[in-house]
């Protein structure tokens, strides 16, 4: 392996973030518990959220206001202006959340700097990405940042490019396949998984993957290991 630049996934890589909008989801199946069972109304938010991501992206906000629209249509537009306040207030809660790196991670972020250049490559809300980094304390191990509207080739192309590099010499780690992983291989880099213990319905696929650039550990302290 020929690695200049290592990307690290932020969202479940780096810190925990889907536990929250996960107890978020449940807070809110309380809330809707009188017109529907949780399942359904696990799978109508779902939907939902799919159905707006082309419009709003990924991220709090656009959670909020989908979780506004499950309302409406779970309760055929009888939902009151208090249940809707209660919703945004579950929303913001998410923004509100403190940082709880997950292990292991400082420690490589420290082995590796100085060796590699290390980036970020994120999707979510810009000035949200923005503040958990900053409340995160990590800003200083990293050469760029970048947030993506989408992770798909053509996004990580464009980070290629940004950082001068050549596919091969990208090494990226994340808890996606999805989102992480397989955009990466299509490209010609190299991609770490590691699995989170949970992972939203959306990031999630069925294939499994076979590729000489592809590895998967148990631990983000592993990554140490494969380089
Ligand atoms: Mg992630």
């Amino acid at each position: 392996m020929d690695i200049k630049v290592i990307a690290f996934d932020a969202d479940d890589t780096l810190w925990v973030n889907e536990p929250y909008f996960r107890r978020t989801e449940e807070a809110f199946c309380e809330l809707m518990g009188g017109y529907l069972s949780q399942h359904d109304i696990e799978r109508e938010l779902l939907k939902i959220e799919i159905g707006n991501l082309p419009l709003y992206g990924y991220g709090v906000k656009g959670f909020i206001l989908s979780m506004i629209e499950a309302a409406m249509t779970i309760s055929d537009k009888t939902i009151s202006i208090d249940i809707v306040e209660r919703i945004i207030n579950l929303g913001k809660a998410v923004l509100d959340e403190p940082i709880e790196l997950l292990d292991g991670v400082e420690e490589v972020l420290t082995a590796l700097k100085g060796k590699y250049r290390l980036v970020v490559a994120t999707k979510g809300d810009l000035l949200d990405q923005e503040r958990k980094l900053r409340k995160s304390g990590l800003g200083h191990y990293f050469h760029h940042i970048e947030i993506m509207s989408e992770k798909d080739d053509a996004n990580y192309l464009k980070l290629l490019r940004h950082l001068d590099i050549q596919p091969q010499e990208l090494l990226m780690v994340g808890n996606s396949l999805k989102s992480d992983v397989l955009p990466v291989l299509n490209i010609g880099g190299h991609a770490v998984h590691v699995p989170y213990h949970i992972t939203w319905a959306h990031e999630q696929i069925d294939n499994t993957i076979e590729n000489d650039r592809f590895r998967s550990v148990e631990n983000i302290k592993q990554v140490l290991e494969i380089l």
